[in-house]
């Protein structure tokens, strides 16, 4: 493991029991970086990122936090910090729907989707920096003092009908990072957003699960195919590296030209 990109990084994946955030953690361990993976209530999913980290001969461990939750999170790190020595990485990831017309949504619906993907992604972001702040640059692994991650969405600027929370709350996530990047680059600490277009995971399955709605959907990527996790996690192993040094303030798009607005290509 030791000659992996990000060897040696001590790094934390919210949200790692699935999906996106379950690839990344696998990626990161694979590349050599210890791992905290986070989960809420699927222990399972969190074991199975942690055992395949270790077969790959990597160290991983699963850590139970609800990243709305400032107390948990605060205790999250904490303990990823004690266990590794420190934190190099943190890759936001967290995130949910609740999915209702504007006219018909409850504000608990409202208020659950931002508490946990933006309200959370600051609270961890936050929790983060502390401690990357207190390391300074160079004193890890890593050139900078550390690089922050946040899982946003091709939603940050597409705007979407039938999911005003959800949007919402990812074009927040997008100042957050830009905000905080501002903040915190004199401090060494990178922040940077990765924006999946629409990657195959549980969040989406309606979107891709019978080929008609795949086809569909493709309708709106003009690479011509939905993507996978391993495209998410590969920008974000390139994004925790010291590969990406000179990049902070950014969003990387990762969704096969679904931002290109495809639909514009025969009209406007
Ligand atoms: P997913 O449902 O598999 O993953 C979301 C993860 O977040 C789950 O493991 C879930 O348990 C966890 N989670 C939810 N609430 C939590 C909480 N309060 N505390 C801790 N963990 C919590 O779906 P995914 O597609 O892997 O989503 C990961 C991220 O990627 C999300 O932020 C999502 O908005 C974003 N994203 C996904 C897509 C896509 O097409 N799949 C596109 C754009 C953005």
């Amino acid at each position: 493991m030791s000659d992996g990109v990000l060897a040696g990084y001590r790094t934390l994946v919210t949200g790692a029991s699935s999906g996106i955030g379950q690839g990344t953690a696998i990626a990161f361990g694979r590349s050599g970086a210890k791992v905290a993976v986070n989960y809420r209530s699927d222990r399972d999913g969190a074991e199975e990122a942690v055992r395949a980290v270790e077969e790959a001969g990597g160290e991983a461990y699963a850590v139970e936090a609800d990243v709305s939750d400032a107390d948990a999170v605060t205790a999250m790190v904490e303990e990823v910090c004690e266990r590794f020595g420190g934190i190099d990485v943190l890759v936001a990831n967290a995130g949910m729907q609740k999915d209702a017309a504007t006219l018909e949504m409850s504000v608990e619906d409202w208020r659950r989707v931002l508490d946990v993907n933006l309200t959370g992604q600051f609270l961890c972001a936050q929790a983060a920096a502390r401690r990357m702040v207190a390391q300074g640059p160079g004193a890890g692994p890593a050139r900078s003092a550390g690089s922050i991650i946040t899982m946003s969405s091709v939603h940050d600027v597409i705007p979407w009908a039938g999911h005003v929370n959800y949007a919402a709350s990812k074009g927040g996530v997008d100042m957050l990072m830009r905000t905080m990047a501002q903040e915190l680059a004199p401090r060494g600490v990178r922040v940077n957003s990765i924006s999946p277009g629409a990657i195959k995971t549980a969040i989406n399955e309606e979107a891709w699960s019978t080929p008609e709605a795949e086809q569909e959907l493709l309708q709106l990527i003009p690479y011509g195919r939905v993507g996978v996790v391993d495209d998410v996690a590969a920008a974000a192993v390139w994004l925790a590296s010291d590969a990406s040094d000179y990049v902070t303030g950014t969003v990387l798009y990762v969704d096969g030209g679904m931002t290109t607005y495809p639909s514009f290509r025969e009209g406007g």
